[in-house]
């Protein structure tokens, strides 16, 4: 039997359509209306797509988003020269540097210098000790929504072996450390994997839930995947045969219980969550804290 397919786009919209009932409301109760400015520097046209992307969500969601297009030959201080004034406009509540940077740009130096209560993305070490300690201001926005995947499908996270693949700043390790706090949607047993990882094979058939976030297409075959467990597909990788994810879809969705498409799943409850987070940054601002 197949298993069942988690529908990202479907909890995105409900999501979205929800945050756009708390953006009116915070709008009627505060006089403020949420405003993302998103940064993109230079032509890369993937990067063009995601922030076009981010832009129409807020609008859809009554939030307001400035772009600031830069171009590829910025240099490291005039776009900290940016940052610095976005963080002191107190008409901004949630900067969004679009990533990746221009090589001649240190992006942890910019990344670093977006004011931690405008850090929607969650990328600021402040927010980052924040979510280890278990008391978040800014979800980290792909994992939350693998999380909030995770909650509306009603999986079992508490006592679950979940394991995690891939242990970059963005996705693996934030992921693995929501997977952990104590709480609905969390208290699994997590395992991060990465490519120093001995044996993976053996480690991933143990998983009730395995999430893939590695960017190697059809990287988790089938006999990689314990009978029944959940599958949670983050790769987005650009293939010749178009978006794949990192797991081999149609021979694992034979033996997982449920699963995530690509595209169609993780995707669109990233760019919920990062609306989520700039109302969070409103709320925040407008409350005075
Ligand atoms: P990344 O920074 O390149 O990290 C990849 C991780 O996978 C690293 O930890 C790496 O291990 C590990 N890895 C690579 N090859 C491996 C192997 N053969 N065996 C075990 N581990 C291996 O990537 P990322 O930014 O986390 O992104 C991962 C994927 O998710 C990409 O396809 C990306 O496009 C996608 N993504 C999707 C969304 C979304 O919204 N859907 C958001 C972000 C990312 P080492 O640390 O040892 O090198």
């Amino acid at each position: 039997m197949g298993a069942e397919i988690i529908d990202g786009r479907a909890a995105a919209k409900e999501l979205r359509t929800e945050l756009a009932t708390r953006v009116s409301s915070l709008a009627a109760e505060t006089g403020v209306t949420p405003h993302l400015l998103a940064v993109l520097v230079g032509e890369d046209p993937a990067s063009a797509i995601y922030v076009r992307n981010k832009q129409r969500a807020c609008e859809q969601a009554g939030i307001q988003s400035t772009l600031r297009r830069l171009p590829a030959e910025t240099s490291q201080s005039e776009l900290l020269d940016l940052v610095a004034q976005a963080n002191e406009d107190h008409s901004i509540h949630g900067i969004l540097v679009q990533l990746p940077l221009p090589s001649q740009i240190d992006e942890q130096a910019v990344l670093d210098a977006v004011s931690p209560a405008k850090d929607v993305d969650g990328f600021h070490p402040h927010n980052v000790g924040l979510i280890v300690q278990g008391r978040p201001r800014f979800m980290p926005c792909t994992p939350r929504g693998v999380q909030h995947l995770l909650l509306r499908h009603g999986v079992e996270t508490s006592g679950a072996h979940a394991v995690v693949l891939g242990r970059s700043e963005i996705v693996g390790k934030p992921m693995a450390m929501l997977l952990m706090q104590k709480g609905p949607g969390g208290d699994a047993t997590v395992t991060v994997c990465h490519s120093r990882t001995r044996n993976l094979a053996d480690i991933t058939r143990t998983a009730d839930i395995l999430i893939a976030a590695i960017g190697t297409p059809h990287f988790v075959t089938a006999d990689m995947v314990q009978p029944g467990a959940v599958v949670i597909d983050v790769g987005t990788n650009r293939t010749d045969d178009g978006l794949t994810g990192d797991v081999d879809f149609a021979a694992v969705s034979q033996v997982a219980s449920a699963i995530t498409p690509v595209p169609g799943g993780v995707g669109p409850m990233t760019i919920a969550m990062l609306l989520e987070n700039t109302l969070t940054a409103a709320r925040l601002s407008a409350s005075g804290s």
